[in-house]
């Protein structure tokens, strides 16, 4: 059975006898065990950041980015190992979480451009000799908090832009699935990164607590369920800290009758049913507008209901199980409500058995139609294989869902139509919006980053704004002595 340590200064250690079990959700089986990380842990990795900062900040950006491309040689190298330890920890199907790692490594690939990203601003002649410029600088010892749906990719948001900023990271990653971030800090460090500048400190939220009330730990990026978010949020900032949270999601999918329908159906059974639903991208809710709703249900039930629920050791499987028991156990529960509430049940994924795999954490795809928005299955996150079908006469009442609507992650609109599609990009209070799209998430060289209950902070994650939250800009004003004029000056100099 594997122990799961914390990574500091470059060693695999802990100094407590506390662990939580990880395990396999395809058997349901405990297979290793991640530690709890005490105080004593918590100050040995500080300690350990604050030197690795002290160290690293005086790379250059060059030296940083040649770094920084080592790793992404060595992640690409070991990559089928990456995946697999997402997929015995997660339970997404190998493809899948191969991909994840591939989009992690895509912010990689836009930090290896630090130089230029750093480069600055530079005015000549501000005012009569005088010269003005900016520039970015590292924070200091900033920190991660990361959810179990992408234990690669999410991780990887964060802590390249960080590092290639010039700044030490502190990774705590998710508990249920922590192999993946000790792998990508271990690769790191054979890359060249210098020890302390990753640190991987495993935990719950008495460790997350230690980072958000340490005063040398500078920013905190989170990602996971908005009321932890919030909780970030808030106490992240009466401690001073710069802080980003990103929370939930209730994603919306409109089909306009003008729409390809089965380009509609595929788009929606991938992102509804794919990774189980546990991505806070996937499509929660489709928006049927005008009279395709009933084409568009026995489209999606044709297609949901021969999706292969399996293991990812099945090369076939087009979904794998959920997280855990306690999570499967709250996904049951909401398709009970959903019954209660009246909404027509077409597909339940409650009771389905897999031979070998009966204490296995499998929902299969469920889908659910004529869903109302006063619906707790509508209004609340339920992060599972649950699609909602809602029914509305006109785009006008589909924009209004959306944005009506508490969480602002994702949206998307499948039409034919350039000026709806235009309204709707501009109209819409949603941070990422597909256009035919299903899943719009951004290219590193874009951010990442939702609206409304979905994100507490200014910046969204990587591309510019990554960057932008990772340093802190200074402005310089400079003139030279033959140029100043004798004597005080009182009032406001203009130009
Ligand atoms: P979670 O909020 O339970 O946990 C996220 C992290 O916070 C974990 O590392 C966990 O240890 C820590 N944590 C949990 N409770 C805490 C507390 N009370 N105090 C301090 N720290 C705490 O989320 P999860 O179940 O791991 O992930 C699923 C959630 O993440 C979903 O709501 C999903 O929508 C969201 N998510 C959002 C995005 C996004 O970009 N907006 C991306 C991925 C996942």
């Amino acid at each position: 059975m594997k122990k799961i340590n914390n990574y500091i200064h470059g060693s695999l250690e802990s100094n407590t006898h506390n662990y939580l079990p990880v395990e396999d959700p395809s058997k349901g089986e405990k297979i290793g065990e991640v530690v709890l990380s005490s105080v004593k842990d918590f100050n040995k990795c500080i300690q350990s950041s604050a030197k690795g900062f002290n160290e690293w900040s005086t790379f250059t950006p060059l030296k940083r980015s040649r770094i920084i491309n080592n790793f992404k040689g060595l992640v690409e190298k070991n990559i089928d190992e990456i995946a697999k330890l997402v997929s015995e920890e997660h339970g997404k199907t190998l493809d899948d979480a191969k991909g994840s790692v591939i989009r992690g490594l895509e912010v990689v690939e836009f930090a290896c451009g630090i130089p230029h990203l750093l480069k600055g601003d530079f005015s000549q002649n501000v005012g009569s000799n005088i010269d003005s410029w900016s520039i970015r600088q590292p924070l200091g010892i900033t920190a991660g908090i990361t959810p179990f749906n992408f234990p690669a990719m999410v991780p990887m948001w964060m802590f390249p832009i960080s590092i290639a900023c010039g700044n030490s990271f502190i990774l705590k990653p998710s508990e249920k699935d922590p192999s993946c971030p000790l792998k990508l800090a271990q690769l790191f460090s054979e890359a060249g990164l210098p020890n302390g500048v990753l640190n991987i400190l495993n935990g719950d939220k008495e460790v997350v607590n230690m980072l958000l009330e340490d005063e040398r730990v500078s920013s905190i990026s989170f990602v996971g369920s908005t009321p932890v978010a919030k909780y970030i949020y808030q106490k992240s900032a009466s401690f001073g800290k710069r802080v980003q949270a990103l929370g939930g999601a209730k994603n919306h999918l409109i089909v306009m009758p003008d729409s390809n329908l089965e380009q509609a159906v595929d788009g929606i059974i991938g992102a509804a049913y794919g990774s189980a639903g546990e991505r806070c991208m996937a499509v929660s809710v489709a928006v049927a507008v005008g009279d395709i709703a009933d084409d568009l249900v026995s489209k999606i039930t044709k297609k949901a209901e021969v999706l292969k629920v399996a293991p990812w050791t099945d090369s076939s499987s087009d979904m794998g199980p959920v997280i855990s028991r306690e999570h499967k156990e709250k996904i049951e529960s909401y398709i009970s409500l959903g019954e209660k509430e009246g909404a027509n049940l077409i597909i339940d994924g409650r009771n389905i058995n897999i031979q070998g795999y009966e204490n296995g954490y499998f929902i299969g795809p469920t889908l659910f139609d004529n869903v109302n928005k006063d619906m707790g299955i509508y209004k609340e996150e339920i992060f599972g294989p649950v699609l909602s079908v809602v029914r509305v006469s006109t785009y006008d009442e589909a924009l209004s869902l959306v944005n009506e609507h508490a969480y602002g992650n994702g949206t998307s609109i499948y039409t034919s139509d350039g000026e709806v599609s235009r309204h709707f990009t501009t109209n819409c209070k949603i941070g990422m919006v597909g256009v035919n799209v299903p899943i719009p998430v951004p290219m590193a060289f874009h951010s990442f980053g939702g609206w409304k209950q979905s994100l507490f902070g200014d910046h969204a994650m990587h591309g510019e704004e990554g960057i932008k939250f990772y340093s802190k800009l200074k402005t310089v004003t400079a003139r030279w002595p033959k140029s100043i004029k004798s004597g005080p000056e009182f009032k406001m100099p203009t130009n």
